[in-house]
């Protein structure tokens, strides 16, 4: 495996990181400061606020999987699925960079999340630890 794309991945997941964080302490000071609208008026801003709450939360889901990603580099496991062990294929890795699942497992993974499931971030009986080689 090229240590020279990792270490590129890492740059691009540290600045995607960074982004998330910025973007979700702005959207929480949003958030924390509609709270103050005085609530008698009817407040027309609730949709709005609720969308924030939303977006909210798709950041924060997005910035764990970014950390996911990360933790993958670190442990020398990026680019392979935490679920089936599988390699994701580089061009999913292109367009998510921070996928650490293939394309078959984050859809599976998706399904069960729609069913009301809420499958905790797999570790699913995939040993990573068992495939780290140290060098
Ligand atoms: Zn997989």
């Amino acid at each position: 495996m090229s240590t020279k794309t990792d270490i590129n991945e890492r740059d691009q997941l540290m600045r995607q990181r960074s982004n998330l964080l910025d973007d979700i302490e702005l959207l929480k000071e949003t958030l924390r400061g509609e709270v103050d609208v005085d609530i008698d008026e009817g407040d027309p801003d609730v949709v709005e606020r609720e969308k924030s709450a939303v977006l909210l939360s798709a950041l924060e889901a997005r910035l764990a999987s970014v950390e996911d990603a990360l933790r993958a580099i670190d442990r020398g496991t990026y680019g392979t699925c935490e679920r089936c062990g599988k390699p994701i294929p580089p061009e999913r890795l292109e367009v998510r960079p921070d996928a650490t699942m293939c394309v078959t497992c984050q859809t599976e993974f998706e399904r069960l999340l729609k069913r009301g499931m809420t499958p905790p971030r797999p570790r699913w009986g995939y040993e990573l630890d068992a495939e780290v080689e140290e060098e």
